[in-house]
């Protein structure tokens, strides 16, 4: 842990499914930032494919896996990633943000938790849940919600939103290693530009960026996880990027750690 005994945050560009297995330098960063970092006593990912009306938490003794992709590689369908849940964090939550985490059991891990994990701790041996995007409330709500799971931080619970800050499927390019699209570079710079200057309002109003804040967010769901991760940073706490590029023109994979 840090001096101050809090556990770092973590968001992740999870990307297209593919990375799940693929062995490039995006994976290999996950990798890194897993090693580099004290061991978790439990994971919480807020995901950016779990929308619901209402914040929810996974409450169950095990979550199942979730194949939440079509049309991949059979290959893909044949990985098992099965980790314990945590019901005692769950309650927690619970108890911090009241209707805001309500207990949920039919959802489970999908590719945006499972995806990530695989590559961090292959060995499935560490308890992670999950945590829902209510599609019914604002950013400054989402963000106000961070904040108050700020205390995970001092329970050893690594939590990390995952999801993309520049996601548009409808033009993505076939290649992997495309070239990114101006407005797609220039959107990504400018939240890295907001973390650095720990310009929140900026992640926030993340429209204020312009044409490229809407080519690049075109939904809010793969943007969101990041308002929770920023929410959870200290004032004195630096942003350190884990991983900086683009994928398919129009896919950042910018990861970054706090703490
Ligand atoms: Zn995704």
């Amino acid at each position: 842990m840090t001096a101050k005994g809090k556990m770092p945050v973590l968001f992740i560009g999870h990307g297209s499914p593919m990375n799940i297995m693929a062995d490039n330098d995006f994976t290999e960063s996950l990798k890194k930032t897993a090693k580099e970092m004290p061991e978790p006593k439990v994971i919480m990912v807020v995901s950016a494919h779990w929308l619901t009306r209402g914040t929810f938490v996974t409450c169950q003794d095990r979550p199942k896996q979730i194949y939440d992709f079509y049309g991949f590689p059979e290959e893909l369908y044949q990985i098992t990633y099965r980790p314990l849940g945590s019901k005692d964090i769950a309650e927690s939550v619970g108890e911090n943000l009241g209707r805001d985490a309500m207990c949920d059991l039919s959802w489970g891990l999908d590719h945006a938790s499972w995806g990530v994990l695989k590559h961090m701790y292959p060995r499935a041996d560490i308890p992670v849940l999950e945590m829902s995007l209510n599609v019914n409330v604002t950013e400054e709500y989402h963000y106000a919600l961070g904040r108050k799971l700020s205390f995970l931080r001092e329970r050893g619970v690594l939590v990390i939103g995952s999801g993309n800050i520049v996601h548009n499927l409808a033009v993505m390019k076939y290649e992997m290693e495309a070239d990114p699209y101006d407005w797609a570079r220039e959107f990504d710079l400018y939240v890295r530009d907001c973390l650095l200057k720990k310009d929140h309002d900026g992640l926030i109003h993340y429209e204020s960026a312009g044409p490229s804040a809407r080519l690049s967010v075109p939904t809010t769901d793969h943007y969101l996880p990041l308002l929770y991760i920023a929410a959870m940073q200290d004032k004195e706490e630096t942003v350190n990027f884990t991983y900086e590029g683009i994928q398919h023109g129009s896919v950042s994979m910018r990861c970054l750690k706090i703490g």
